[in-house]
């Protein structure tokens, strides 16, 4: 990108399928190499358990950070087609698969469309999102003014690992 008509983007990467760590990242490259978008910087991976269904593999999360020149629903469609390049195949609400791209913020805007919620409906309590987003920008705040450090202290790291790879 040569100018600066450009927007913030964070994406949530979830994986608990065929080498979940491989998975990500590879969609962190593959994000990277997304037209008309920049990686800016991606967090650690994290090791968490399952929401809903317990009776999958525990998952593997990290977030990127991009900037994008690419409307938000392009954006979603980018993302859509990597999960399905990535085989992802929809059984069950929350079951297992090999990659999820959930776009969480998109800058400081709120678009609520049939297909694109943001910001990301389930942001504010995963402690699988919040802590890799305060790794890569804990200054950030929703577009509501409610900075990611008090959602932080009201979201128990509980059973989150950073993973050593
Ligand atoms: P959750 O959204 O609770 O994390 P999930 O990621 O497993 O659940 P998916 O099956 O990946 O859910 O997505 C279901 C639908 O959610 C998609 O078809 C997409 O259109 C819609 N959607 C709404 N808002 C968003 C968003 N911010 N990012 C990604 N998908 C979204
Ligand atoms: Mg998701
Ligand atoms: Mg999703």
């Amino acid at each position: 990108m040569t100018h600066s008509a450009y927007k913030s983007a964070y994406i949530g990467i979830g994986s608990n399928l065929d080498a979940p760590i491989n998975q990500i990242q590879q969609a962190i490259q593959e994000l990277a190499q997304l037209p008309r978008c920049e990686l800016v910087s991606a967090s650690s991976l994290y090791g968490s358990k399952p929401m809903g269904p317990q009776d999958q593999p525990d998952y593997v999360n990290a977030v990127a950070h991009i900037h994008t020149e690419l409307e938000p629903l392009t954006l979603l469609d980018a993302l859509q087609q990597l999960e399905h390049q990535h085989q992802r195949v929809r059984e069950r609400r929350w079951g297992p698969r090999t990659l999820d791209l959930d776009l969480l913020l998109f800058d400081q805007q709120y678009i609520d469309h049939p297909r694109l919620q943001v910001p990301h409906i389930g942001l504010q309590q995963r402690n699988f999102v919040l802590y890799p987003l305060a790794e890569i920008s804990p200054q950030l705040s929703l577009p509501n003014g409610t900075s990611l450090q008090q959602l932080l202290d009201n979201c128990p790291l509980a059973d989150l690992v950073q993973l050593a790879v």
